[in-house]
């Protein structure tokens, strides 16, 4: 039975996120109101390890206390794996996908959670993540209406359309209010919880996401989704027996485009195998990789983001995406690179 309360537990605002397990059980939903409605669904630590949306949360609500600007449903994700500082622990679904049905204990939450937002009506569902890679602050939306790329500006001058995976939170949320996923950089940067919390505070005070500004979006589309096969063995550096060498700086990549000469990651043995998979789930590595001389490229110009540095993600998760850009939307002005002095272009080990 979904675990909904109507007021914070009393300690929860000093607690760290591992210690909300003591108070909550995983995805627990806590509405507040406020001046207006409906509610903004805020989803926070559906990733145990991603500790900047709770970080955020705790200073908002600090702040405003009980005179909310705008109700606020709280979902809390997963706190037992928040304890360990753990995605999600080794007995667990990921949290961000279980929003498309499926069976166990946390798939029926999620449809609780689901049923009772649809029936409340919400204003929009913001669901807070970090990344363990260097990344610029983006938004990924899985529409292209106007409200999706709203949110989209509001938060970041960049951000990525989706369309799979179809079980992530804000796809289901997508069904019925404008949603998107706020990646706000590397977890417990003083810096990542100031910008999630003046992004939730822009949200708080808004009266309609028509009266968000039209500042430029750049816009980015998933093509693929690169992983490295379980039985491959990966390194970072070029001086191992590793199947797999990795650039050991390679996340300065994340959101550069790079060139189909560009070599991204070096073969070590005949096994050394990348494999990339579109949006639908098919196979797609010959499309846009290919490997010659040892080394493995892209097939055009492509453009990765969530490039990572801990392998154990690799493993659980992925290598990157590979991204095209997109042209300008009619609701945005113009183009704007994200590309910033912090994410320059750089050569990969030879
Ligand atoms: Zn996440």
């Amino acid at each position: 039975m979904l675990n909904v309360l109507h007021h914070l537990p009393g300690e929860l605002l000093s607690l760290d996120g591992t210690e909300i397990y003591q108070f909550l059980p995983d995805l627990t939903l806590i509405h507040l109101p406020g001046e207006l409605d409906p509610p903004l669904l805020i989803s926070v630590l559906l990733h145990g390890n991603e500790t900047t949306g709770w970080l955020a949360v705790r200073s908002l609500l600090s702040k405003y206390g009980s005179a909310l600007p705008r109700s606020v449903s709280l979902l809390f994700g997963n706190v037992t794996a928040a304890r360990e500082r753990q995605r999600h622990l080794p007995t667990q679904p990921d949290f961000n996908r279980i929003w498309a049905g499926g069976e166990g204990t946390e798939y029926a939450l999620a449809q609780q959670v689901l049923g009772e937002m649809r029936s409340r009506g919400v204003f929009a569902c913001l669901d807070l993540h970090n990344n363990t890679g260097r990344n610029p602050y983006y938004g990924c939306i899985p529409r292209l209406e106007p409200d999706f790329l709203a949110l989209a500006r509001l938060f970041a001058p960049v951000a990525v359309y989706y369309t799979a995976p179809q079980t992530v939170l804000a796809y289901a949320f997508s069904d019925f209010c404008p949603a998107v996923i706020l990646e706000c950089g590397l977890p417990d940067a003083p810096a990542s919880t100031a910008y999630g919390l003046a992004f939730l505070e822009r949200c708080l005070h808004l009266k309609s996401l028509a009266d968000v500004p039209p500042t430029p979006l750049e816009l980015l589309h998933t093509l693929a989704v690169v992983k490295v096969p379980p039985a491959i063995t990966l390194s970072f550096g070029p001086h191992t027996t590793a199947d797999l060498h990795l650039p050991a700086d390679l996340d300065r990549w994340n959101f550069q485009t790079l060139p189909p000469t560009q070599a991204i990651a070096l073969s070590g043995s005949q096994r050394g195998a990348l494999q990339a998979f579109d949006e639908s789930g098919e196979e797609c590595t010959q499309q846009v990789l290919h490997q010659a001389g040892g080394a493995w490229y892209l097939r055009r110009p492509m453009v990765p983001a969530m490039l990572t540095l801990d392998s154990a993600i690799i493993r659980s998760d992925c290598l990157c995406y590979l991204m095209e850009r997109m042209g300008v939307p009619a609701t945005s002005r113009g183009p704007r690179s994200c590309a910033a002095e912090d994410f320059p272009p750089v050569d990969l080990l030879t």
